[in-house]
Protein backbone atom coordinates (compact mmCIF):
# COMPACT_ATOMS: atom_id res chain seq x y z
CA UNK A 1 0.00 0.00 0.00
CA UNK A 2 1.73 3.15 -1.08
CA UNK A 3 0.83 6.68 0.16
CA UNK A 4 -2.47 8.09 -0.70
CA UNK A 5 -1.66 11.71 -1.90
CA UNK A 6 -4.45 14.30 -1.83
CA UNK A 7 -3.97 16.06 -4.98
CA UNK A 8 -5.29 19.90 -4.16
CA UNK A 9 -4.23 21.08 -7.70
CA UNK A 10 -7.11 19.13 -8.89
CA UNK A 11 -9.42 20.18 -6.08
CA UNK A 12 -8.86 23.40 -6.93
CA UNK A 13 -9.76 23.10 -10.72
CA UNK A 14 -13.01 20.63 -9.56
CA UNK A 15 -14.17 23.89 -7.21
CA UNK A 16 -13.30 26.81 -9.74
CA UNK A 17 -15.80 25.05 -12.50
CA UNK A 18 -18.61 24.51 -9.91
CA UNK A 19 -17.89 28.33 -9.20
CA UNK A 20 -18.18 29.15 -12.62
CA UNK A 21 -21.15 26.76 -13.44
CA UNK A 22 -22.85 28.93 -10.61
CA UNK A 23 -22.09 32.46 -12.05
CA UNK A 24 -23.24 31.25 -15.88
CA UNK A 25 -26.17 30.26 -13.71
CA UNK A 26 -26.64 33.48 -12.14
CA UNK A 27 -25.93 35.32 -15.80
CA UNK A 28 -28.66 33.07 -17.21
CA UNK A 29 -31.07 34.52 -14.58
CA UNK A 30 -30.22 38.04 -15.91
CA UNK A 31 -28.30 38.95 -12.75
CA UNK A 32 -24.98 40.27 -13.02
CA UNK A 33 -21.81 38.68 -11.97
CA UNK A 34 -20.28 39.08 -8.48
CA UNK A 35 -17.30 41.40 -8.65
CA UNK A 36 -14.70 41.74 -5.84
CA UNK A 37 -12.12 44.67 -5.40
CA UNK A 38 -8.85 44.24 -3.76
CA UNK A 39 -6.82 46.53 -2.29
CA UNK A 40 -2.55 46.16 -2.89
CA UNK A 41 -0.86 48.86 -0.88
CA UNK A 42 2.80 49.10 -2.00
CA UNK A 43 4.77 46.61 -4.67
CA UNK A 44 4.95 43.49 -2.35
CA UNK A 45 6.21 40.85 -4.70
CA UNK A 46 4.90 37.95 -2.89
CA UNK A 47 1.60 40.29 -2.85
CA UNK A 48 1.40 40.81 -6.13
CA UNK A 49 1.85 37.39 -6.83
CA UNK A 50 -0.96 36.21 -4.74
CA UNK A 51 -3.31 39.32 -6.25
CA UNK A 52 -2.36 38.02 -9.34
CA UNK A 53 -3.74 34.66 -8.78
CA UNK A 54 -6.22 35.71 -7.29
CA UNK A 55 -7.96 37.60 -10.77
CA UNK A 56 -7.05 35.57 -12.90
CA UNK A 57 -9.19 32.29 -10.85
CA UNK A 58 -11.72 35.64 -10.80
CA UNK A 59 -11.34 36.03 -14.60
CA UNK A 60 -11.61 31.64 -14.82
CA UNK A 61 -15.29 31.62 -13.28
CA UNK A 62 -16.66 34.81 -14.20
CA UNK A 63 -16.18 36.77 -11.35
CA UNK A 64 -15.52 40.35 -12.15
CA UNK A 65 -12.77 42.07 -10.38
CA UNK A 66 -10.69 45.31 -10.10
CA UNK A 67 -7.24 46.19 -8.53
CA UNK A 68 -6.72 49.25 -6.62
CA UNK A 69 -3.16 49.58 -6.72
CA UNK A 70 -2.32 52.77 -4.23
CA UNK A 71 1.60 53.53 -3.65
CA UNK A 72 3.55 52.27 -0.80
CA UNK A 73 3.31 55.54 1.38
CA UNK A 74 -0.46 55.70 1.05
CA UNK A 75 -1.71 57.56 4.88
CA UNK A 76 -4.21 55.05 6.67
CA UNK A 77 -6.84 58.13 6.74
CA UNK A 78 -6.61 57.74 2.63
CA UNK A 79 -6.52 54.15 2.82
CA UNK A 80 -9.61 54.13 4.79
CA UNK A 81 -11.06 56.55 2.59
CA UNK A 82 -10.86 54.45 -0.37
CA UNK A 83 -12.42 51.23 1.74
CA UNK A 84 -15.24 53.30 2.89
CA UNK A 85 -16.03 53.98 -0.56
CA UNK A 86 -16.25 50.52 -1.70
CA UNK A 87 -18.05 49.51 1.50
CA UNK A 88 -20.64 51.87 -0.26
CA UNK A 89 -20.51 50.83 -3.25
CA UNK A 90 -23.32 48.35 -3.96
CA UNK A 91 -21.64 46.97 -7.16
CA UNK A 92 -19.03 46.09 -4.82
CA UNK A 93 -19.47 42.27 -3.27
CA UNK A 94 -16.64 41.42 -1.96
CA UNK A 95 -13.91 44.08 -0.62
CA UNK A 96 -9.87 42.72 0.43
CA UNK A 97 -7.19 44.31 1.42
CA UNK A 98 -4.09 42.28 0.67
CA UNK A 99 -1.71 41.67 3.35
CA UNK A 100 0.84 42.63 4.83
CA UNK A 101 0.14 46.62 4.59
CA UNK A 102 2.92 48.96 4.81
CA UNK A 103 4.11 49.06 8.92
CA UNK A 104 3.17 52.74 9.15
CA UNK A 105 -0.58 51.42 8.73
CA UNK A 106 -2.41 49.30 11.48
CA UNK A 107 -3.37 46.23 10.17
CA UNK A 108 -6.07 45.26 12.79
CA UNK A 109 -7.96 49.07 11.91
CA UNK A 110 -7.87 48.17 8.22
CA UNK A 111 -9.43 44.56 8.79
CA UNK A 112 -12.37 46.56 11.23
CA UNK A 113 -13.23 48.81 8.37
CA UNK A 114 -14.21 46.52 5.62
CA UNK A 115 -17.88 46.03 5.69
CA UNK A 116 -18.32 42.73 7.48
CA UNK A 117 -20.91 41.32 4.79
CA UNK A 118 -18.07 42.35 2.06
CA UNK A 119 -15.06 41.44 3.85
CA UNK A 120 -14.22 38.00 2.08
CA UNK A 121 -11.10 37.21 3.95
CA UNK A 122 -13.17 36.62 7.14
CA UNK A 123 -10.48 39.04 8.85
CA UNK A 124 -13.00 41.72 10.57
CA UNK A 125 -13.42 40.81 14.31
CA UNK A 126 -17.08 40.59 13.56
CA UNK A 127 -16.90 37.70 11.31
CA UNK A 128 -14.34 36.13 14.02
CA UNK A 129 -16.75 36.46 16.52
CA UNK A 130 -19.59 35.02 14.32
CA UNK A 131 -17.21 32.25 13.20
CA UNK A 132 -16.03 31.49 17.07
CA UNK A 133 -19.46 30.63 17.94
CA UNK A 134 -19.97 28.45 15.20
CA UNK A 135 -22.94 31.05 13.49
CA UNK A 136 -22.67 32.02 9.91
CA UNK A 137 -19.73 34.43 8.52
CA UNK A 138 -16.91 34.53 6.25
CA UNK A 139 -14.09 31.71 7.07
CA UNK A 140 -10.34 32.91 5.91
CA UNK A 141 -9.60 31.01 2.94
CA UNK A 142 -7.12 28.71 4.43
CA UNK A 143 -9.04 27.38 6.95
CA UNK A 144 -11.87 26.87 4.77
CA UNK A 145 -9.70 24.76 2.10
CA UNK A 146 -8.46 22.52 4.77
CA UNK A 147 -12.06 21.68 5.25
CA UNK A 148 -12.62 21.32 1.58
CA UNK A 149 -10.12 19.12 1.12
CA UNK A 150 -11.04 16.37 4.68
CA UNK A 151 -14.40 16.59 2.86
CA UNK A 152 -13.80 15.83 -0.53
CA UNK A 153 -11.44 13.49 0.13
CA UNK A 154 -14.06 11.71 2.42
CA UNK A 155 -12.03 12.03 5.25
CA UNK A 156 -13.84 11.30 8.58
CA UNK A 157 -13.24 13.96 11.22
CA UNK A 158 -16.02 13.22 13.52
CA UNK A 159 -14.34 11.69 17.11
CA UNK A 160 -11.17 11.61 15.45
CA UNK A 161 -7.99 12.91 16.94
CA UNK A 162 -6.73 15.66 15.43
CA UNK A 163 -3.47 17.98 16.04
CA UNK A 164 -2.95 21.41 14.47
CA UNK A 165 0.77 22.66 14.54
CA UNK A 166 0.55 26.42 14.84
CA UNK A 167 -1.97 28.94 16.45
CA UNK A 168 -1.54 32.13 14.16
CA UNK A 169 -5.04 33.85 14.58
CA UNK A 170 -5.60 33.57 10.23
CA UNK A 171 -4.55 29.94 10.17
CA UNK A 172 -3.95 27.41 12.80
CA UNK A 173 -6.56 29.02 14.99
CA UNK A 174 -9.55 29.53 12.14
CA UNK A 175 -8.21 25.23 11.46
CA UNK A 176 -8.18 24.35 14.94
CA UNK A 177 -11.78 25.94 15.67
CA UNK A 178 -12.92 24.16 12.47
CA UNK A 179 -11.97 20.83 13.55
CA UNK A 180 -13.15 21.11 16.55
CA UNK A 181 -16.77 22.62 17.02
CA UNK A 182 -19.88 21.38 16.82
CA UNK A 183 -20.99 19.71 13.18
CA UNK A 184 -24.61 20.59 14.19
CA UNK A 185 -24.29 24.30 13.53
CA UNK A 186 -23.41 26.66 10.72
CA UNK A 187 -19.89 26.05 10.34
CA UNK A 188 -20.26 22.46 10.10
CA UNK A 189 -17.13 21.94 11.63
CA UNK A 190 -15.78 18.69 12.69
CA UNK A 191 -16.02 17.35 16.32
CA UNK A 192 -12.51 16.23 16.28
CA UNK A 193 -10.75 16.03 19.42
CA UNK A 194 -8.09 18.71 18.42
CA UNK A 195 -4.99 19.96 20.12
CA UNK A 196 -2.97 22.48 19.08
CA UNK A 197 0.79 22.87 19.10
CA UNK A 198 2.65 25.69 18.67
CA UNK A 199 6.31 27.19 19.45
CA UNK A 200 6.31 27.04 23.16
CA UNK A 201 5.33 23.05 22.84
CA UNK A 202 8.21 20.79 23.37
CA UNK A 203 9.40 18.76 20.43
CA UNK A 204 9.29 15.65 22.43
CA UNK A 205 5.53 16.34 23.62
CA UNK A 206 4.24 17.31 19.52
CA UNK A 207 5.68 14.21 18.35
CA UNK A 208 3.54 12.32 20.98
CA UNK A 209 0.78 14.39 20.24
CA UNK A 210 1.18 13.24 16.61
CA UNK A 211 1.69 9.96 17.01
CA UNK A 212 -1.81 9.43 18.38
CA UNK A 213 -3.41 11.71 15.40
CA UNK A 214 -5.66 10.57 12.81
CA UNK A 215 -5.17 13.92 10.88
CA UNK A 216 -2.57 16.68 11.12
CA UNK A 217 -2.43 20.08 9.89
CA UNK A 218 0.86 21.56 10.02
CA UNK A 219 0.85 25.61 9.74
CA UNK A 220 4.38 26.70 11.04
CA UNK A 221 6.65 27.80 8.50
CA UNK A 222 9.37 25.62 10.07
CA UNK A 223 10.22 22.77 6.81
CA UNK A 224 10.94 19.41 8.12
CA UNK A 225 8.94 19.91 11.24
CA UNK A 226 6.96 17.22 10.74
CA UNK A 227 9.26 13.61 10.48
CA UNK A 228 7.79 10.09 9.11
CA UNK A 229 8.44 9.09 12.45
CA UNK A 230 6.14 11.16 14.26
CA UNK A 231 2.84 10.33 12.65
CA UNK A 232 1.04 6.41 12.35
CA UNK A 233 -0.03 4.89 10.14
CA UNK A 234 -2.94 5.66 8.17
CA UNK A 235 -2.80 9.80 9.65
CA UNK A 236 -3.90 12.60 6.97
CA UNK A 237 -1.73 15.28 7.01
CA UNK A 238 -2.23 18.14 5.39
CA UNK A 239 0.54 20.33 5.13
CA UNK A 240 -0.20 24.37 4.49
CA UNK A 241 3.44 25.50 4.86
CA UNK A 242 4.95 27.41 2.24
CA UNK A 243 8.87 27.83 2.73
CA UNK A 244 11.92 29.10 0.13
CA UNK A 245 14.43 26.39 0.60
CA UNK A 246 17.70 25.83 -1.60
CA UNK A 247 17.70 22.53 -2.87
CA UNK A 248 20.99 20.65 -2.19
CA UNK A 249 20.83 18.64 -5.40
CA UNK A 250 20.57 21.92 -7.65
CA UNK A 251 21.63 24.58 -5.36
CA UNK A 252 18.03 26.61 -6.51
CA UNK A 253 15.35 27.82 -4.74
CA UNK A 254 12.65 25.65 -4.40
CA UNK A 255 9.04 25.88 -2.45
CA UNK A 256 8.32 23.16 0.15
CA UNK A 257 6.06 22.77 2.98
CA UNK A 258 6.42 21.94 6.51
CA UNK A 259 6.52 18.13 6.26
CA UNK A 260 9.24 15.90 5.29
CA UNK A 261 7.34 15.11 2.20
CA UNK A 262 9.33 12.66 0.59
CA UNK A 263 10.05 10.62 4.20
CA UNK A 264 6.85 10.44 4.89
CA UNK A 265 4.95 9.27 1.31
CA UNK A 266 8.18 6.64 1.07
CA UNK A 267 7.82 6.11 4.59
CA UNK A 268 4.38 5.09 4.21
CA UNK A 269 5.80 2.35 1.69
CA UNK A 270 8.37 1.41 3.82
CA UNK A 271 6.19 0.63 6.48
CA UNK A 272 4.20 -1.75 4.75
CA UNK A 273 6.99 -3.98 3.01
CA UNK A 274 8.48 -5.04 5.97
CA UNK A 275 5.19 -7.07 6.91
CA UNK A 276 4.97 -8.54 3.32
CA UNK A 277 8.23 -9.73 3.77
CA UNK A 278 7.52 -11.29 7.05
CA UNK A 279 4.55 -13.00 6.10
CA UNK A 280 5.92 -14.19 3.13
CA UNK A 281 8.82 -15.66 4.78
CA UNK A 282 5.96 -17.05 7.26
CA UNK A 283 4.01 -18.74 5.16
CA UNK A 284 7.35 -20.48 3.36
CA UNK A 285 8.38 -21.15 7.18
CA UNK A 286 5.42 -23.24 7.90
CA UNK A 287 5.06 -25.22 4.78
CA UNK A 288 8.95 -25.67 4.59
CA UNK A 289 9.28 -26.76 8.24
CA UNK A 290 6.18 -28.77 9.35
CA UNK A 291 8.21 -31.43 6.70
CA UNK A 292 10.76 -31.36 9.28
CA UNK A 293 9.03 -30.40 13.00
CA UNK A 294 5.72 -32.11 12.09
CA UNK A 295 5.07 -30.70 15.60
CA UNK A 296 2.56 -29.07 16.30
CA UNK A 297 4.30 -27.28 19.68
CA UNK A 298 6.77 -26.01 17.44
CA UNK A 299 4.36 -24.76 14.94
CA UNK A 300 2.23 -23.19 17.41
CA UNK A 301 5.47 -21.09 18.54
CA UNK A 302 6.71 -20.46 15.14
CA UNK A 303 3.38 -18.68 14.67
CA UNK A 304 3.19 -17.22 18.16
CA UNK A 305 6.73 -15.58 17.15
CA UNK A 306 5.67 -14.38 14.10
CA UNK A 307 2.79 -12.70 15.49
CA UNK A 308 4.75 -11.05 17.75
CA UNK A 309 7.15 -9.70 15.23
CA UNK A 310 4.02 -8.31 13.01
CA UNK A 311 2.93 -6.38 16.30
CA UNK A 312 6.55 -5.19 17.36
CA UNK A 313 6.14 -4.18 13.52
CA UNK A 314 2.85 -2.63 13.95
CA UNK A 315 4.01 -0.86 16.96
CA UNK A 316 6.77 1.04 14.81
P1 LIG B 1 0.87 31.45 9.45
O1 LIG B 1 0.31 32.81 9.21
O2 LIG B 1 1.15 30.68 8.19
O3 LIG B 1 0.06 30.64 10.39
P2 LIG B 1 2.81 32.40 11.42
O4 LIG B 1 4.28 32.62 11.23
O5 LIG B 1 1.93 33.54 11.75
O6 LIG B 1 2.33 31.62 10.11
O7 LIG B 1 2.60 31.32 12.56
C1 LIG B 1 3.45 30.25 12.77
C2 LIG B 1 2.87 29.41 13.87
O8 LIG B 1 3.70 28.26 14.04
C3 LIG B 1 2.80 30.08 15.23
O9 LIG B 1 1.52 29.93 15.77
C4 LIG B 1 3.83 29.32 16.09
O10 LIG B 1 3.46 29.22 17.45
C5 LIG B 1 3.85 27.96 15.41
N1 LIG B 1 5.10 27.24 15.66
C6 LIG B 1 6.35 27.72 15.60
N2 LIG B 1 7.23 26.77 15.94
C7 LIG B 1 6.55 25.65 16.20
C8 LIG B 1 6.91 24.32 16.61
N3 LIG B 1 8.18 23.96 16.79
N4 LIG B 1 5.90 23.42 16.80
C9 LIG B 1 4.63 23.77 16.60
N5 LIG B 1 4.23 25.00 16.22
C10 LIG B 1 5.18 25.94 16.02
Amino acid sequence: LTAKIINGTAMSKEIKEEVKAEVEELKAAGKRPPHLSVILVGANPASQTYVKNKFKAADYTGITSELINLPGDTSQDSLLAEIDRLNKDSSVDGLLVQLPVPDHIVEKKIMNSVAPHKDVDGFHTLNVGCFCVDEKSFIPATPAGVMEMLRRSGIETFGKNAVVCGRSKNVGMPIAMLLHADGIYDTKAGDATTTICHRYTPPEQLAVFTKNADIIVVATGIPGLIKGSMIKKGCTVIDVGINRVKDEKTGKMKLVGDCDFEIITRNNIDIENPYHRILRAFVMAFFNRFNLYDDLYNHEQKLLRACRQIEVLNKC
